[in-house]
């Protein structure tokens, strides 16, 4: 736990979890003969006091990810002296849209046709340049979990259905379509989150066959206990919070 210690300690610690985090990151890119430099680490601050974030940044992180929109505007307005990239990685609802595309540089949680609709239609009024969005997939098929519904990913028989909801997408105005973003279950092995990842890679291979005229370079996916299989698999945006912060309250 950080809560009981000290600020200067406190902040020792975290330094020295990013740079294990930063290691563990360049050894699994290694093992996949990648570049590290491919990879970008998004801390996830969410519950966390905005000093937390004022730390990390001192230690080179640019990209903080959020996963309320109420609570991201709050921490932006306090840090607005920072060069940070906000990334939204939580459900986005309808009603949020409008806040929420002032504020994120990326958004990765895009998962249903109307949310795009309703973003298209705000950036077009809003007169803002394109916006980076990932199209989150469940791929695991847990109830729980947001996204495109697509257990199983290229096998499953509704990856047609999913591939004209994406041609859809692609004809609205505004968004920089980016990628795909995936939560996967958790276990304590992360052993098992491998052919979920490999699942993620392989739909957006064929994605990138179907809808060549879009860069798919993104995969934003792995956490704090599996993000260097996801590594491993082809991330490149792994989303860690307890790893660098810390249990959450
Ligand atoms: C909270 C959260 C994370 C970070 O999870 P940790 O296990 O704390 O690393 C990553 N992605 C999403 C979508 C989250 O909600």
């Amino acid at each position: 736990m950080l809560c009981p210690l000290r600020a200067p300690h406190h902040h020792m610690i975290i330094t020295e979890r990013l740079e294990h985090i930063h290691d563990r990151i360049a050894a699994a890119a290694r093992r996949s003969a990648r570049n590290a430099d491919e990879i970008t680490l998004v801390a996830v601050t969410k519950t966390h006091a905005p000093a937390i974030i004022a730390e990390v940044y001192a230690a080179g992180v640019r990209h903080i990810g959020e996963n309320r929109v109420q609570e991201a505007a709050s921490k932006a307005a306090e840090l607005a002296s920072y060069d940070l990239r906000w990334h939204l990685i939580g459900h986005l609802q309808r009603n949020k849209a409008r806040r929420a595309i002032e504020l994120f540089h990326c958004l990765h949680s895009i998962d249903n046709l109307r949310l795009a609709e309703t973003l298209a239609r705000l950036l077009t009024e809003h007169g803002r340049p394109a916006l980076p969005v990932l199209l989150q997939l469940n791929i695991s098929g847990e109830q729980s979990k947001e996204g495109f519904n697509l257990p199983g990913g290229l096998e499953n028989p509704a990856f047609d259905t999913f591939c004209a909801e994406v041609a859809h997408i692609l004809a609205l105005p505004h968004l920089q379509l980016s990628g795909l973003m995936t939560v996967a279950p958790w276990s304590e092995n992360p052993e098992q989150a491998r052919p979920i990842f490999r699942n993620m890679r392989s739909v957006r291979d064929e994605l990138a066959r179907r809808f060549p005229q879009v860069s798919w370079h993104h995969l934003s996916m792995g956490m704090s206990d599996d993000f260097a299989v996801a590594i491993e698999e082809g991330a490149t945006i792994v989303r860690i919070g307890r790893a660098l912060f810390g249990e959450r309250a």
